[in-house]
């Protein structure tokens, strides 16, 4: 079985103690994650060693950076490079996230060279792909997301391809309390393979975890997440509440 994905996605929000406080509350459940079971905490820059060394010790529980740079390094003030996270044992960076494509103009090149830099570092992108309701309401969504993974991803060969973790998230769901249907993601996450099939093979394609994320909440993550193709979440503001999470992580196909 692929693997099965609990990403939560603080974005800013929290404080260090609250950070500190939700991961308390969520690891004193002690949930034991079988070996086809991963939960990833995306927390903010500087609470990446506070929580490594929460979970330290913990199977399948990781924690990831919510970017990095295009750059391997130099004169980039405000920005951290992806050997900078290694260096303090990140083991996951979501890139590509919509956010960031819209507030920050990130574009499918410059992600192209943030994942190839996560690669080298032994980081797992978590690369977001999804189309804005515009798109979808033409009915374009599925050649716009095969053009964000063509121009990211495609490159790279099918070794390196099996190291990424994608999160298919249409923009409008996210944050919006608008779920796409469990017909819609399981349509679109089958659609994502097959462009992987026919990018690489059957094998590759049914090897990588294809995370749904745009308002994933406790109460539809189960009907989500059973659905064939739908290998899990990428979860924003349900991440922020630890029962809620708890129950997402839960929620993982078995
Ligand atoms: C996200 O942060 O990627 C996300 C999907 O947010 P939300 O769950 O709040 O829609």
């Amino acid at each position: 079985m692929r693997q099965q994905i609990a990403a939560a996605n603080w974005k800013m929000n929290l404080t260090y103690q609250q950070g500190e406080q939700l991961l308390d509350t969520i690891l004193k459940e002690n949930i034991q994650l079988d070996n086809h079971h991963e939960a990833i905490f995306a927390v903010p820059f500087p609470y990446l060693i506070m929580a490594t060394q929460k979970l330290a010790g913990r199977k399948n529980y990781f924690v990831s950076a919510q970017n990095c740079s295009d750059q391997r390094s130099g004169a980039y003030t405000g920005e951290t490079s992806a050997e900078q996270l290694k260096s303090i044992g990140i083991t996951h960076c979501v890139l590509g996230h919509s956010e960031r494509r819209e507030y920050f103009s990130e574009r499918n090149q410059s992600l192209a060279e943030k994942v190839k830099l996560c690669l080298a570092n032994d980081i797992t992108p978590i690369f977001c792909c999804g189309e804005t309701l515009s798109i979808r309401e033409v009915g374009a969504q599925e050649g716009f997301v095969e053009t964000q993974l063509m121009e990211s991803l495609f490159h790279f060969s099918e070794t390196e391809i099996k190291k990424i973790i994608i999160a298919y998230e249409p923009i409008w769901a996210i944050g919006t309390g608008k779920t796409a249907s469990v017909e819609q993601a399981q349509e679109m996450h089958a659609h994502i393979r097959t462009i992987f099939t026919n990018h690489y093979n059957k094998a590759t394609a049914d090897h990588i975890p294809i995370l749904y994320g745009g308002s994933v909440k406790a109460n539809n993550a189960a009907e989500l997440f059973n659905s064939p193709d739908v290998d899990g979440g990428l979860v924003g503001g349900a991440s922020l509440v630890a029962a809620d999470f708890l129950t997402i992580m839960r929620a993982l196909k078995k």
